[in-house]
């Protein structure tokens, strides 16, 4: 074969390579987001947090968690109808990707109208003044909807691995999730912190 023809051939199959690699990532991408607010997804959330978790532990550095709900969600839903309720979760998505450190946060849709934020390296404080950005943030915005505006506020409850003792991943999501219980618990729109240093039952 002539050296063009070595050439082309080694073109072919460098171009095949790119498009091979583009399409991995992006299947990738895929099945770690989630449609309707581009982030992460749950399957995503949990391997990152387990990662995470990992990781500071073996240079004892701390891990903080967020679980974010929004208030009376279902009213959305029940007085726009289930689209309004789609723009409003796509609506905080986009004040929350606003919110974190680029690079460093994981943002993730924990499930229906919740969410998580993974915060590596960051202390409970720091992860009660990130979380009261993010309520004060989508509290003072608004959805416009044809001639409506709608006010939005969050639950949000706040752990970390520095404060309550977590042995897995899961203890520190239960510590969060009782802090948002709390939340809920004592009026809503508001940022609540696990500050036991254990879980009941663990
Ligand atoms: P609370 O303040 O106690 O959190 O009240 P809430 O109304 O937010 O909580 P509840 O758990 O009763 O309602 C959550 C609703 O979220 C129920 C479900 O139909 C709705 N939902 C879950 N996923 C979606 C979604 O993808 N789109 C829309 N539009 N609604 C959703
Ligand atoms: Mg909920
Ligand atoms: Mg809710």
């Amino acid at each position: 074969t002539s050296d063009l023809d070595s050439t082309s051939q080694f073109t072919g199959i460098f171009i095949t390579s790119i498009k091979n690699a583009l399409i991995h990532k992006r299947t990738e991408k895929l099945a770690f987001t989630d449609p309707l607010t581009e982030l992460f997804n749950h399957r995503y959330f949990q391997e990152t947090l387990s990662h995470e978790f990992t990781r500071a532990k073996r240079y004892t550095k701390p891990l903080s968690l967020m679980l974010i709900d929004i208030d009376f969600f279902k009213r959305f839903n029940d007085t726009y109808g289930h689209l309004v309720g789609d723009k409003v979760l796509r609506h905080v998505a986009t004040v929350f990707k606003k919110s974190v450190r680029e690079q460093i946060d994981t943002v993730a849709r924990y499930g229906g109208e919740e969410f998580a934020v993974i915060l590596p390296e960051t202390s409970i404080e720091g992860a009660s003044r990130f979380a009261e950005r993010i309520r004060a943030a989508v509290e003072e915005s608004r959805v416009i909807d044809e001639d409506r505006e709608l006010s939005i506020t969050l639950s949000i409850g706040v752990a970390c691995t520095k404060i309550t003792n977590c042995e897995k991943p899961s203890d520190l999501i239960e510590a969060s999730d009782l802090a948002l219980y709390k939340a809920k618990d004592t009026g809503r729109n508001r940022v609540t912190t696990f500050k036991e240093s254990r879980l009941k039952n663990a």
